[in-house]
């Protein structure tokens, strides 16, 4: 039943938005700030099948997103909030329509939350996150049961019955999303259903291979160093508490050369430690301090980054800032872990 209701407001929305896309319009994509795979890989995936239907599209980052996914198609149609204030007020506030995708509340997009909330467009979320802020937006697509923004996207296409404008830029951009979002389609988040949709994206000319490796496989060589430094001497191990910390300051960053993005998926290393269950990269940026929590089974991080880093995400993989210096995250992410002792400890 829960089920079919679901599936009930998917069609009654995409009917809507359908309507809605049935006559050319001034629209503005958006997304979180710090934008990753997803992020990026939805919003351009979504660009190109909307100015196949003959609207003028913008994109609006509220801030730059790492190199690597510059190559995807589409890229020159994105400017940053924090670089192109101006114009990215002119755009929004002349927008008939805006998509605010892979987020759920306002404080995601830092200050150009400001700009949307006094915008008289239609707004459309599709996001996989939870809770989500419902005054926001006008249509809600969320489903936080769908692995990434990517493939909701690739839903909402199909639900509006516009699979035939699938082609290869729209394939590649969701293809990047999904990849990125399940770590190449591993995570618990990754179903049948998202392997029809891969399937899908692959007919339509995303070349999985190329894909992979213009991501995972294209790094400098002070990225791959500084990957090794973090593993020989920036892990700290708590065995008895079955979790682990790499934290790097401004300075060991400055010494790799740290680019955006360089440090993505780092934290994953010290969650494949056999036993490890929680997991906590922390690193200065921007003058500010960063973290990134993984878990593994049933115990939730989403609830630590909100209650200790003014941060959120999902269960298994979340984020937020400290106020604090890198070395007094580390005391207090200690102190976290000596918290959440018993829990770490339950088998599962
Ligand atoms: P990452 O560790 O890769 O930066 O973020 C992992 C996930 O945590 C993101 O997909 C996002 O959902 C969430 N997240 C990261 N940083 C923040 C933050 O500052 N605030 C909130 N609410 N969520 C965040
Ligand atoms: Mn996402």
């Amino acid at each position: 039943l829960f089920l079919l209701l679901f599936l009930q407001l998917m069609t009654k929305n995409a009917q809507e938005l359908k309507v809605l896309l049935s006559s050319p319009k001034k629209i503005v994509i958006t997304t979180h700030k710090g934008p990753d795979g997803d992020a990026i890989g939805s919003s351009l995936g979504l660009l190109h099948l909307l100015k196949q239907l003959g609207h003028e599209v913008q994109i609006i980052t509220p801030n730059e997103y790492a190199k690597f996914l510059h190559w995807l198609p589409g890229n020159d149609d994105v400017i940053t909030y924090e670089e192109n204030e101006v114009e990215a007020n002119k755009l929004t506030s002349e927008a008939e329509l805006i998509f605010l995708l892979d987020f759920s509340h306002l404080s995601r997009i830092a200050t150009y939350a400001d700009t949307i909330k006094i915008s008289n467009a239609t707004k459309v979320m599709i996001d996989h996150h939870q809770d989500p802020d419902r005054e926001i937006a006008d249509i809600i697509f969320s489903d936080t049961s769908a692995c990434s923004t990517a493939q909701m996207v690739f839903e909402v296409i199909e639900a509006m019955d516009m699979t035939n404008y699938l082609n290869k830029a729209i394939a590649e951009c969701l293809y990047v999303g999904i990849m990125t979002d399940t770590g190449s389609f591993k995570y618990a988040s990754t179903t049948a259903k998202t392997h029809h949709v891969i399937a899908e994206l692959i007919n339509a000319g995303a070349e999985n291979a190329k894909i992979h490796d213009l991501i995972y496989d294209n790094s400098s060589a002070t990225r791959i160093q500084l990957l090794g430094y973090c593993l020989n001497e920036k892990l700290r191990l708590y065995p008895e508490n079955n979790a682990a910390i790499i934290s790097l300051t401004d300075e060991e960053l400055k010494r790799f050369e740290f680019k955006k993005g360089d440090t993505e998926g780092f934290v994953n290393y010290a969650l494949a430690i056999e036993g490890i269950k929680f997991a906590i990269f922390i690193a200065e940026k921007d003058g500010m301090v960063k973290l990134s929590l993984r878990s593994k089974g049933d115990f939730k991080v989403n609830g630590i980054a909100n209650k200790y880093f003014s941060g959120g995400g999902h269960m298994n993989a979340s984020g937020g800032i400290s106020e604090l210096s890198v070395n007094e995250t580390i005391k207090k992410v200690e102190t976290i872990i000596n918290e959440y002792k018993s829990e770490l400890n339950k088998s599962n």
